[in-house]
């Protein structure tokens, strides 16, 4: 029979890779928590209007990434290719912005786009993320980034990664530069790229992401985002960097920074990362005041951002950075059918202590069992055989110093109680 193989771009996460899965997860958790943010899940899949509205149908994401199909009632629903606007409609929905005027949450969980999978590009991945509404100020910037510096400080990449930070202004500012941004490029429209000419017309900001060379000798001479700033978006930038900077928080300002969401206003930022080649950002994020509003809310402002697991853990795993699975304590031998009822009870008493125990299910012989308790990298073994079996003594062995001796069954709990090592 022909086998059956995971779709194109989507990936297994193998036993040999959890370990590392689940001590970013447990960094992820831990940092958050440190700052007051509580997580929030939401639904894999949401109406196809909600991305629409937030993320924008000029950008790829919308345009040609999503995974999107008819319910059988006629709904449009779509799979989320991002968690900001889902997390934005459930904070509307639940009222959550009355319980408390400031709302700090955060999220893990997977997002599907259909793009071309390379290295650090999948159609399903996952991403965390966090999400503050309520602050308009800049010391919200400087706690949203300050986050996501601490995760990546406890998984040692902090060495491995630069943060480069921009303002894109208020919507104000942004659609008289878009406006300049359109005057300027309109007489060298022959030389920009099919996609280019497409963005001047719908979204001219996102021609400033560009990597093409003529487009970036052209760049060079075109108006500055910082030219528009009003006096709030200037003082408001100014205060992030001071932030920062008090924080020892080091920072690259990239004018050319703008991220390819449509509802970003004033502070962007990215934690790059040159071990991904070139898609080598690590992770993302930004002021979107008018998101809220947008979606149907009151006029609340948003921050936050969002960062690729995998991609996190491709760079971890490249610095040799990989977490070790945790191994058993004990590994539990038995050589004699007639032991492994008393095996089975010991090995639930020891686990209610906080044991990590192990034992075997395919009646190997003694010397089989011993070579997976080294495998295994067990601290100790226990071996119930006839003679103790015969005695109600278990055999102890501590695999680091040798030392063995024979114990009561009825002791057993006592005797780990009393280790020393
Ligand atoms: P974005 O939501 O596009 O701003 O992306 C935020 C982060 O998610 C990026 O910095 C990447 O780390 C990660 N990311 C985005 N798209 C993909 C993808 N297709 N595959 C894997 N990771 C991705």
């Amino acid at each position: 029979m022909k086998q059956i193989r995971s779709i194109k771009g989507t990936h297994d996460i193998l036993p040999k890779d959890s370990a590392n899965w689940h001590q970013l997860e447990s960094t992820i958790h831990d940092v958050c928590t440190k700052f007051g943010y509580k997580e929030i899940r939401t639904p894999i899949f949401e109406d196809t209007n909600l991305f629409f509205r937030s993320v924008g149908e000029d950008t790829d994401i919308v345009s040609k990434e999503m995974y999107t199909w008819k319910d059988k009632n006629g709904t449009s629903l779509t799979l989320r290719p991002e968690l900001t606007a889902s997390v934005v409609r459930s904070y509307i929905q639940h009222n959550l912005g009355s319980q408390s005027p400031l709302q700090r949450l955060y999220y893990i969980g997977s997002l599907f786009r259909r793009e071309r999978p390379q290295k650090g590009r999948q159609r399903q991945f996952h991403q965390f993320g966090i999400e503050a509404f309520g602050s308009k100020y800049p010391e919200q910037e400087a706690e949203v980034i300050a986050i996501a510096w601490h995760i990546i400080l406890q998984v040692g990449l902090l060495k491995k990664t630069k943060l480069q930070i921009n303002s894109i202004g208020s919507s104000e500012c942004r659609s008289t530069y878009q406006q300049a941004l359109k005057d300027f490029f309109s007489p060298h429209l022959t030389k920009l790229s099919e996609v280019s000419q497409k963005r001047l017309i719908k979204n001219p900001l996102r021609i400033l992401d560009t990597k093409n060379e003529e487009e970036l000798s052209l760049l060079k001479n075109a108006p500055k985002i910082s030219e528009y700033y009003s006096k709030e978006d200037k003082d408001h930038f100014e205060e992030v960097k001071r932030f920062l900077k008090n924080m020892d928080i080091p920072f690259i300002i990239n004018p050319t920074l703008v991220r390819g969401l449509d509802y970003y206003t004033k502070t962007v930022f990215e934690f790059t990362s040159e071990d991904l080649g070139s898609q080598n950002a690590l992770l993302g994020g930004g002021r979107y005041d008018g998101l809220v509003e947008n979606l149907g809310g009151k006029p609340i402002p948003g921050i936050g951002f969002a960062a690729g697991m995998e991609r996190f853990l491709l760079v971890i795993k490249e610095n040799k950075l990989e977490f070790k699975p945790q191994s058993p304590d004990i590994y539990f031998i038995c050589i004699d059918k007639a032991g492994i009822a008393t095996l089975l009870n010991i090995a639930n008493k020891l686990r209610t202590k906080g044991y990590i125990i192990i034992s075997d299910m395919l009646r190997k012989s003694m010397k089989a069992q011993f070579k997976d308790a080294n495998k295994l990298g067990a601290r100790y073994v226990l071996i119930l055989g006839e003679d103790e079996l015969k005695n109600r003594t278990i055999r102890f062995k501590n695999l680091t110093n040798g030392n063995q001796e024979n114990i009561k069954q009825e002791n057993i709990i006592e005797f780990f109680n009393n280790l020393k090592n």
